[in-house]
């Protein structure tokens, strides 16, 4: 794994555009930030340490990490609460499914989740890539890694590399962990304490979708980390004034931003981001995919349109070399 991370990294720097990114922590706060999503997830399988590493070369503002627990409480760094759609688990553990039939993180301890081998996203009755242009099914070798794993890797390189590249932690699920008698948020907020990151002058913003949670963690669980509550329904965007109770950012997706054309062909921004920095909230939207354009032409229109036309402060991307590359060209 060392070796093999050790050429994406070399070729990273040969072929990355390596022009300087602002690298304290309030300019990426004040800019507009590139957060690379599930890593360099457009080039490599979302969420492993090769991703990682080549979203950090790529100069991003932002790694990110969505987080759910193992059956022995270990911090893993996987989109889902399941296993069968980014990794073998169904030929090494056959029997290990629930009765939905999905193989459940949480039912697997940190040890027999290493030996899972990682690959592109598909769909496990088709055996199908979800996304067919990306990086081939079941080349190479990729593993889960832990949350610690991760922040080791991104704050080794932030010593060895000078730059300070932050990271972008997601809770995820936190009522289905409490049914399992788990409490997510509590051990994710331990590493990152353990870690160095403790207030929003430390380099990380902390998100999630359940906003009792979100609230949780600032008051119960009082934590002074950078917030964003990400959100994905319009009632949502009606209760902007509680999430900046607790809050310092939302977290939208793009259609909630960008409401199609008018009949003269000009893109219909909604006011949802207006509305926020109203609030002094910071509007980080998802998911920018140069392979998933919708009614737009190119990528840098996408971003254009988001970024400088909606004043969106930051793009979720599986692209982040095409989108660090515009903000340094705008
Ligand atoms: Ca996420």
């Amino acid at each position: 794994m060392s070796k093999y991370l050790a050429v994406i990294l070399v070729l990273c720097f040969i072929g990355c555009n390596t022009k300087e990114v602002n690298t304290t922590v309030k300019q990426n706060r004040s800019e507009k930030s590139v957060i690379a999503h599930r890593g360099a997830s457009g080039y490599l399988p979302e969420h492993t340490l090769p991703a990682k590493a080549m979203a950090y070369a790529m100069n991003v503002h932002f790694i990110e990490q969505d987080i759910v627990l193992s059956k022995d409480n270990v911090a893993v760094v996987i989109h889902d609460i399941h296993l069968e759609t980014v990794t073998d688990v169904a030929k090494k553990f056959p029997d290990r499914n629930r009765e939905d039939g999905r193989f459940y993180v949480i039912d697997f301890t940190f040890e027999e989740l290493k030996q899972l081998n990682v690959s592109e996203r598909f769909i496990p009755k088709t055996d199908k890539a979800v996304y067919p242009t990306r990086f081939p099914l079941n080349k190479s070798m990729f593993k889960l890694h832990s949350l610690q794993e991760e922040i080791e890797l991104i704050q080794g390189l932030n010593k060895s590399t000078g730059k300070n590249i932050g990271i972008y932690p997601e809770i995820k699920a936190p009522a289905f962990h409490l049914e399992e008698g788990k409490d997510i948020s509590k051990i994710v907020l331990e590493v990152l304490t353990n870690y160095g990151y403790k207030t929003k002058d430390d380099n990380c913003i902390l998100q999630c979708f359940d906003a009792h949670e979100l609230k949780r963690i600032r008051t119960e669980l009082e934590s002074e980390l950078f917030l964003v509550q990400l959100i994905e329904f319009e009632e949502e965007e009606l209760r902007l004034e509680e999430f900046a109770t607790y809050a310092d950012g939302i977290g939208p997706w793009i259609q909630q931003i960008i409401k199609g054309k008018d009949e003269n062909g000009k893109w219909l921004i909604s006011d949802l981001v207006s509305n926020a920095h109203k609030l002094n909230l910071k509007v980080h939207a998802y998911t920018f995919r140069a392979d998933q354009l919708g009614p737009f032409k190119t990528f840098e229109d996408l971003l254009s349109v988001a970024l400088y036309e909606a004043n969106i402060d930051g793009v979720f991307t599986d692209f982040p070399d095409k989108a660090v590359n515009f903000v340094n060209k705008n």
